[in-house]
């Protein structure tokens, strides 16, 4: 499928691959495999019951600026693009938004969406907002999980983890880990491998000020990107807590909207980011949602990318490819 690697940290597992498509010679293979699914009888029906919902897309980095600019016409042709605002006033107000609205989000944003998803957003004038990792802001450091899998590979060891692991079995164990071994471990990879990571230059500061000026909410997407649910209660709360007091002091004002970066929702989380008064959160559960969101911080998401292809991304926003998915999942 073609999600991004990030994309795999912060969405619950998907099924593996994009639903094949009906029995057919290995040489008439469709380029996309989901690509039938836009000629499905559903696809007409999916898209009238959409079209009565509210699509929030989840974009990780952009590596096809090209295909995004053209995802992004199709929302203006088809859609009614929305801001986090938006959303916010019509559950202050408790009146729906307006049908077909769709939201543009990105998770663990890195400079590709401040170099070639913002100039295709402004050009169209479609806001949208952004959940940042806070602990990276500013700094060289790769995100944790592509560190993680480069020190596997270059000899790396850690106590917990098996030695001489397939880099993708080490992220898999690292992620199950509860938090503080999570950390500890990471730590002992980077002292015992033999290579240290390439820097990736992250958002700074001043970026992320950008961003808002250019019509995209900034919001909080914890300190170090964990799974919540492997954190006792006092590292939820120091990592959304010290994510707010961050981007507070970097914004001026106090963010409103969060992401979960495992993507599932978590009761603690929940109660701490009622007490800091955040208005909005987001999953990552490849779902569309109501048009005046029933749980204002359990909101659905869809899992989107650059390189998604114009039918896949219709169907996607017509809900018929996760409605598909998730056959596909419970019959798994
Ligand atoms: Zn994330």
């Amino acid at each position: 499928m073609s999600y991004a690697t990030t994309a795999a940290v912060c969405a619950p597992p998907q099924p593996a691959a994009v639903p094949a498509a009906p029995p057919a010679r290995a040489s008439e293979q469709p380029r996309d495999r989901s690509s039938w699914l836009r000629f499905s009888p559903a696809q007409p029906l999916f898209r009238a019951r959409a079209a009565q919902r509210l699509a929030v897309l989840a974009y990780h980095g952009i590596t096809d600026p090209r295909s995004f600019g053209a995802q992004l016409d199709r929302l203006r042709r088809l859609a009614t693009p929305v801001s986090v605002q938006d959303v916010e006033r019509s559950l202050a107000e408790g009146r729906p938004l307006p049908p077909r609205s769709v939201l543009v989000t990105f998770d663990d944003p890195d400079r590709t969406v401040l170099r070639h998803a913002l100039p295709e957003l402004v050009a169209r004038r479609i806001p949208a907002a952004a959940f940042v990792i806070a602990e990276v802001i500013g700094t060289e450091q790769p995100f944790w999980w592509h560190e993680a899998t480069f020190l596997a590979r270059h000899g790396g060891r850690a106590r917990l983890l098996p030695t001489g692991g397939d880099p993708a079995r080490v992220l898999a164990l690292l992620k199950a880990l509860p938090d503080p071994d999570r950390r500890r471990s990471l730590a002992e990879l980077r002292v015992s491998a033999s290579r240290r990571p390439p820097a990736q230059e992250q958002l700074r500061p001043e970026d992320l000020r950008a961003l808002r000026e250019a019509d995209v909410t900034v919001g909080n997407h914890t300190l170090g990107h964990p799974s919540l649910r492997r954190c006792d209660a006092a590292t939820v709360q120091a990592e959304i807590a010290g994510a707010h007091l961050a981007l507070t002091r970097w914004l001026g004002e106090a963010p409103s909207a969060f992401a979960y970066p495992d993507g599932g929702f978590d009761e603690r989380a929940d109660t701490v980011l009622r007490q800091l008064g955040y208005r909005l959160g987001f999953l990552s559960d490849h779902r569309l949602g109501p048009r005046l969101p029933a749980h204002p911080l359990r909101i659905s998401r869809l899992q989107v990318d650059s390189t998604t292809s114009t039918r896949r991304f219709d169907t996607i926003l017509s809900g018929l490819e996760p409605a598909v998915q998730r056959l596909l999942g419970a019959q798994a």
